[in-house]
């Protein structure tokens, strides 16, 4: 099959795309032909630091991804050859003490597509049975593989951890990003006002499109300042944080009393400074958040099929262009998903 590889650790100069072995599934394990591919920062993270430890390269990355099921593993039952499916992309062993408790994105054994095994940018990709989901009719391949990482982040992060109520203001920080185009939308169908900070014009017009209410330029604005004026010196109830080191201190100012701030990544740096003093004073609650469970996968899924949630898909490139698909992510010029097309 064709696949996109990397021999050594390093920018988007070092992946190949090249011919490799198929994949072969193991017990419980279906083979997929992937039909799209979308990209994640953990992609670039992965490139730059390695696969998890154990791993060998070279290694091919790919979280999210939809496709047709080519041929299921060993006592593999009720997997129909043909049918289109879309990846969950967390793996879980279905045995710990959080997975027997439906928490499998605090698995023992937890790990991610294309970080813990190998992904899903190349033709084929071998996942284990439990990791197939219908495809949502509704969508093409591109929209159901840009759906799923992002949705689900975003899903535990608001609902689950920040709790987010009706009538609540939400800030969310970063709005291109794809966690924050998720999160948008689903602070929105939470009934929240919904806050959204980006960078120019045209990310703006995006972020109002896709339903915030209110759009914070940070090139043209100080974006505490801005929240501050918004809700009448109040700030927000939660607040939605991706980018980390970049934004953190300001994402903290925005808090109103009792505020949450929730994050799911770091895009920009993983160290930031904090005055502690905000947390007391403003009784903050901090929630980290990672993937989620297969129960919030599903909600996830049934609001795609309903059209409630919709993926937001920036650019499109073909598998064998992922190289110049990374770099384009890598400049944070994108407003939602970019996905490859296998
Ligand atoms: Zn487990």
């Amino acid at each position: 099959m064709k696949a996109i590889t990397f021999h050594d650790i390093g920018g988007p100069e070092v992946l190949r795309y090249e011919d490799v072995a198929d994949p072969v599934p193991g017990p419980g394990q279906v083979l997929v032909k992937v039909k799209a591919c979308a990209l994640n920062h953990l992609d670039l993270i992965v490139r730059g630091r390695g696969p998890a430890e154990g791993l060998p390269l070279p290694h091919i990355t790919g979280a999210d991804a939809a496709g047709i099921v080519a041929g299921p593993g060993p006592g593999v039952t009720g997997v129909a050859p043909g049918a289109a499916v879309v990846l969950n992309p967390a793996l879980s062993c279905g045995s710990c003490r959080y997975c027997r408790a439906g928490e499998q994105s605090l698995c023992d054994n937890f790990g991610i597509l294309g970080r813990d095994a190998r992904g899903a940018m190349a033709e084929l990709v071998v996942v284990p049975a439990v990791n197939l989901h219908p495809m949502p009719a509704n969508l093409s391949f591109v929209q159901a593989a840009a759906a799923p990482l992002v949705a689900m982040t975003a899903w535990r992060m608001l609902i689950t951890k920040a709790q987010v109520r009706p009538g609540e203001r939400v800030l969310v920080v970063g709005a291109g990003g794809g966690v924050a185009t998720a999160a948008i939308q689903i602070a929105k169908l939470a009934g929240a006002s919904v806050c959204a900070s980006t960078g120019g014009p045209e990310k703006v017009r995006r972020a109002r499109e896709i339903g915030a209410d209110q759009v914070i330029d940070y090139r043209s604005a100080d974006v505490v300042s801005a929240v501050m004026d918004l809700t009448g010196g109040k700030g927000v109830h939660v607040v939605v944080d991706s980018v980390g080191a970049a934004t953190w201190e300001a994402s903290l100012r925005c808090l109103g009393k009792g505020g949450r701030l929730v994050t799911c990544g770091a895009t920009t740096a993983p160290i930031a400074p904090m005055d502690i003093r905000f947390m007391w004073r403003k009784q903050i609650s901090l929630h980290g958040s990672t993937m989620a469970n297969d129960r919030e996968f599903r909600a996830v899924m049934e609001l795609l099929v309903t059209g409630k949630l919709r993926p937001i898909v920036d650019r499109i490139f073909p598998l064998s262009e992922a190289q110049a698909a990374e770099t384009y992510l890598e400049s944070a010029g994108q407003f939602g998903k970019v996905v490859l097309e296998v």
